[in-house]
């Protein structure tokens, strides 16, 4: 059936560019493809085909392909052929894998929707994947994300919304395009201060989550829509805290003394330091006191700010203040913190 609705399709001689078969209860793809090697865009969505032909292969002029709605379990490794590929519709299928080499020959994919699926991972190949500009995995079970996939420098638009994500990688910094962000519904508790340096993001959407607090640097972020409903935020409740400064180790008095050497420019700590690696890597650990500015190495406390959201920014109802996470040195430091700023105690 599928070849008599091909030949149909074809009326407009072989010279034909599009060629669409949506909702024709196909369940094999026609393999008399091969006899249109100049098609440009092939729509067979809402079909119940399982497999690709072998034959797609010799479609390297296709630009546009839909399989959206079918019963394909992988994306297949014919896709590598599809070397003139900009957009590719696998949606609601029931792919829980790549085949490998799928993401070989994909260099022109612009767009890649796999909404609605079963992948619970991603292959570190997805980062071949290099013109990609819109990724949209909605209502999978991803668990995690390779590092890799922060390697598509021409990423703008990322949806995750509805998988089993944790965590993001650190390497999201590396999106340096990213415009939107969106990640609701998942099981996300902490972000990587990375996220801070995304300085095209404008949309950002974490409703859902297991969020308790955004990291440091959340405000040099220039939002203009900001949604985080359902997640448990920190919300102002002022406790008296009243604890004894804490006798620092001599790793952390040394720590504490380089590190703010080497920020006043300290030139024979400065010299000295390029021989010792190891002191390196300790120091690179330190984090700096929101209140007198010094450098510390282990947390003397944890503390969350209230901080408004900006004003040209579109954001969740209810929202008035969002918490962010801040570091204190000391009990000295802490005493002298402002109105706005809480101690975090473990419940
Ligand atoms: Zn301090």
């Amino acid at each position: 059936m599928a070849e008599r609705l091909l030949i149909r399709a074809l009326k407009g001689g072989q010279n034909t560019k599009i060629i669409t078969l949506n909702g024709k209860k196909l369940t094999k793809m026609p393999s008399t493809l091969e006899k249109l090697p100049g098609l440009r865009t092939l729509n067979l969505q809402n079909n119940q085909i399982p497999k690709v032909c072998p034959e797609l292969s010799t479609l390297t002029q296709l630009t546009a392909l839909n399989l959206g709605n079918n019963l394909l379990e992988e994306v297949p490794e014919e896709m590598k052929y599809l070397t003139s590929l900009k957009k590719l519709h696998l949606f609601g299928n029931r792919i829980d894998r790549f085949a490998s080499g799928a993401c070989d020959g994909l260099q022109n994919l612009i767009l890649l929707n796999l909404n609605n699926n079963r992948l619970t991972w991603l292959p570190e190949e997805i980062s071949r994947l290099r013109s990609l500009k819109y990724m949209s995995i909605n209502h999978n079970q991803l668990a995690s994300l390779p590092a890799e996939l922060c390697l598509l420098e021409n990423l703008s638009e990322l949806q995750l919304n509805y998988n089993k994500l944790v965590c993001i990688p650190e390497e999201i910094k590396l999106l340096k395009k990213l415009h939107k962000l969106l990640l609701v519904r998942n099981n996300i508790e902490t972000f990587p201060p990375g996220l801070c340096d995304l300085t095209k993001l404008r949309i950002l959407d974490v409703a859902g989550n297991n969020i308790q607090v955004f990291p440091p640097k959340f405000q040099n972020l220039k939002l203009r829509e900001f949604y985080c409903e359902d997640n448990p935020l920190l919300l102002m409740t002022p406790i008296v805290t009243i604890q004894q400064e804490d006798i620092w180790s001599l790793q952390e008095i040394a720590s504490r003394f380089v590190m703010n050497q080497l920020t006043e420019e300290n030139s024979f700590v400065t010299q000295a330091i390029e021989l010792y690696p190891q002191i390196r890597s300790i120091i690179s650990r330190g984090k700096k006191c929101t209140i007198c500015g010094k450098f510390f190495l282990t947390v003397w406390l944890e503390c969350v700010q209230f901080a408004p959201p900006s004003k040209n920014c579109k954001i969740s109802r209810n929202l008035q203040l969002i918490p962010l996470q801040v570091f204190v040195c000391s009990y000295r430091c802490f005493t002298q913190r402002g109105d706005n700023l809480f101690g975090i105690v473990e419940a």
